[in-house]
């Protein structure tokens, strides 16, 4: 409409937005064009057995290389693609893109690692939503257990008939659940039995500090043991230090992501991670 209107509109059109949105109008534009230039590339973290440190699967993370060569992390750009739409375009070429790599994966080193891929709300609120997921499947010729939807608890909250149907269609479908970020969204638990969810990631901000602080260590405690008696898996996000690792591992957390493994990286040093390292065929329960 800026476009069309004459000079001057245009001019009061600007002046008339505060500096903030004006920097969202630009960033949506940027990142507009981003799709259309493909500047967006998927990063993947190693997911590792706590066991035997094998690589279990990968989670695919977003980034924007800029046209200065500078890379964007997600927190700085998620939002306005959420605020604008544009996730719906991002979140299927992820999703695609996400399949194909994995697909690629399974010809070598990387065997049997699956995939798990970020679902925004905006993305999996939509009717077309499970359709995405089986075309993406199809397309790739990825077995769908090698995939892993990650979901926030407020996607389940107050679940009306249509998230109902969507989770037991992914479910029928043979894809994998998980809710990303877990413990920092709403304490009722009650969803947790009703929908088909496989693996709990504990949010890094209790592991972060849960070496020092007591309250931390104790929520983790209690995911960790709500997680087994379940009979879900659990995962930590962002585990830094052995310690760490050792208090994840001795209160029987299943698997961990981290720096402590690695920070996400190309397909080409996640091979390379696997061939150090090994990949594991089979997930235990339990
Ligand atoms: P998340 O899904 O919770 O992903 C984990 C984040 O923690 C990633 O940040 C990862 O780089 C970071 N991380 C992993 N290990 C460590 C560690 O040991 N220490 C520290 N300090 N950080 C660690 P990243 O890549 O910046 O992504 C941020 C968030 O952006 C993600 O959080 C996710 O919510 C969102 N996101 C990323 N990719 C996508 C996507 O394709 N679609 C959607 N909708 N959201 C995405
Ligand atoms: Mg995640
Ligand atoms: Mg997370
Ligand atoms: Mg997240």
């Amino acid at each position: 409409a800026a476009k069309r209107a004459g000079r001057n509109d245009y001019h009061f059109y600007i002046s008339s937005m505060d500096a903030g949105a004006q920097a969202e109008f630009d960033l949506e534009n940027a990142l507009r064009a981003a799709l259309a230039r493909s500047e967006l590339f998927l990063d993947f973290q190693p997911r590792v057995d706590t066991s035997d440190g094998r690589m279990l699967g990968a989670e695919a993370l977003l980034r924007w290389r800029r046209t200065d060569g500078t890379v964007c992390r997600p927190d700085a750009f998620i939002p306005i693609a959420e605020a604008s739409g544009l996730i719906l375009v991002i979140g299927a070429w992820v999703l695609k893109e996400a399949c194909q790599a994995c697909r690629d994966w399974q010809d070598g080193p990387l065997r049997d690692v699956g995939v798990s891929v970020n679902i925004s709300q905006l993305q999996f609120g939509r009717e077309n939503f499970l359709q995405l997921v089986m075309e993406a499947l199809r397309e790739a010729g990825l077995p769908p257990h090698l995939l892993e939807l990650e979901l926030t608890e407020s996607m389940l909250m107050e679940p009306t008939d249509a998230v109902r149907q969507r989770i037991a269609g992914l479910k029928s479908l043979g894809v994998n659940l998980s809710i990303d970020d877990f413990g920092t969204g709403y304490s009722s638990l009650a969803y947790l039995r009703r929908f088909a969810i496989d693996t709990l990631k504990i949010d890094r901000s209790f592991i972060a500090d849960m070496a020092d602080d007591p309250e931390d260590a104790s929520v983790i405690h209690a995911i960790i043991a709500l997680a087994i008696s379940l009979g879900k898996r659990v995962v930590a996000e962002g585990v830094e230090t052995q310690r760490q690792a050792d208090l994840l591992a001795a209160l029987g957390c299943h698997e961990m992501q981290g720096h402590l493994y690695s920070p996400p990286v190309d397909a080409a040093r996640l091979a390379e991670f696997a061939r150090r390292r090994g990949a594991a065929r089979t997930r235990r329960l339990g």
